[in-house]
């Protein structure tokens, strides 16, 4: 689709029309809608397209359009981009998309511009997004009993409970868990060949399902025998929410059909203290909080401590990878370690 904002007069004329797109020659409908920027390039005008930026997902999703998916996992361009663009990395199609649209002289100036552009932290390479069916918990129906727990926990310093809430306010999707890497923990599932059918393990034990077989042998929908494991790992935070039944011992202290509210953990369950670090307040704290309350419809902690950084002289996080971090040997052989 095409936007301009609502306010926008000098595109009232054109709403519910089509534009058509050169070289592909497909029609789209022009809209006005509150996502484009009036001010945005000289125009106003917004093409949204499936997965151009955070924006255009969004706006689609809103408008419940379907997207199309022209990238391939390895970065290049599938037939759905054209049959002379197919198979070509996104740099090098851009430029002959340019070509091709000045061929047909629809290229009316030609400047540099400086405009924002997802990166990776710390490679600096360009990234698209690519839509993949991935395994989400949900959270968007928690958040209101989550600001409840936000409240009523006691944070040291108190200025950092804002930062929770901050957070709960800007969720607007349920919580991706799955990835696509290599190392990490394995996500417990297997699944019918025949059905689909997804296979949970019953009771506590470690699983690799990309090279162990099923815990069953026939499916139960369709009672097929043969199953493929699943490959992906989880979200790094699935682990780390779940600290404080670490910590509690849980559930190897007890048989795993036992009420986990026993008289035991009813003392000992809500641990009294999560002290980490203000970067990770909306992942390991928030996640650990939604854990608790899915699990045992309580809080896991009473309190959290939470602690800021030390930061380079110009007041940005350092890193090795800025390489703008001090070497602690040095400081501590000139001043000492306590004093560090
Ligand atoms: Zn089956």
């Amino acid at each position: 689709v095409v936007i301009y904002h609502p306010s926008d007069e000098r595109y009232k004329k054109y709403e519910n029309k089509l534009a058509r797109i050169p070289i592909w020659d497909l029609e789209v409908p022009i809209l006005a809608h509150p996502s484009a920027d009036p001010d945005f390039g000289k125009s106003g005008i917004m093409m949204i397209c499936s997965f151009g930026d955070i924006t255009d997902i969004r706006v689609f999703r809103e408008l419940n359009l379907k997207p199309k998916y022209i990238i391939n996992p390895d970065g290049t361009l599938n037939d759905l981009a054209g049959k002379k663009y197919s198979g070509l990395t996104i740099d090098e199609a851009r430029k002959i998309i340019t070509d091709d649209l000045k061929e047909i002289g629809k290229i009316r100036s030609e400047k540099i511009v400086s405009h924002r552009f997802p990166t990776s932290e710390r490679s600096h390479a360009k990234l698209e997004f690519i839509g993949m069916p991935e395994l989400y918990l949900k959270q968007e129906n928690f958040v209101k009993k989550l600001k409840k727990y936000a409240d009523k926990m006691e944070f040291l310093p108190e200025k950092s409970r804002q930062i929770w809430l901050d957070w709960l306010e800007k969720i607007s999707m349920d919580w991706p868990i799955t990835r696509r890497r290599y190392y990490g923990t394995e996500v417990p599932l297997w699944y019918c060949n025949e059905c689909n059918e997804t296979i949970v393990p019953k009771g506590v034990s470690y699983y690799q399902p990309w090279k162990d077989p099923a815990p069953i042998d026939n499916c139960p929908n369709c009672s097929g025998t043969s199953f493929k494991g699943e490959t992906r790992i989880f979200d790094t935070w699935m682990d780390s929410s779940i600290s404080a039944y670490y910590i509690l011992k849980y559930p190897h202290n007890q048989s795993v059909d036992e009420d986990f509210t026993n008289d035991l953990l009813d003392r000992d369950f809500i641990c009294d203290i999560r002290p980490q670090g203000k970067d990770i307040v909306r992942t390991w704290l928030h996640y650990s909080m939604l854990r608790g309350y899915l699990h045992f419809n309580q809080p896991m902690f009473n309190k959290a401590w939470i602690s800021g950084h030390v930061v380079s002289e110009t007041g940005e996080k350092m890193s090795k990878s800025k390489g703008n971090s001090i070497d602690p040997m040095k400081i501590i052989e000139k001043y000492g370690g306590d004093a560090l």
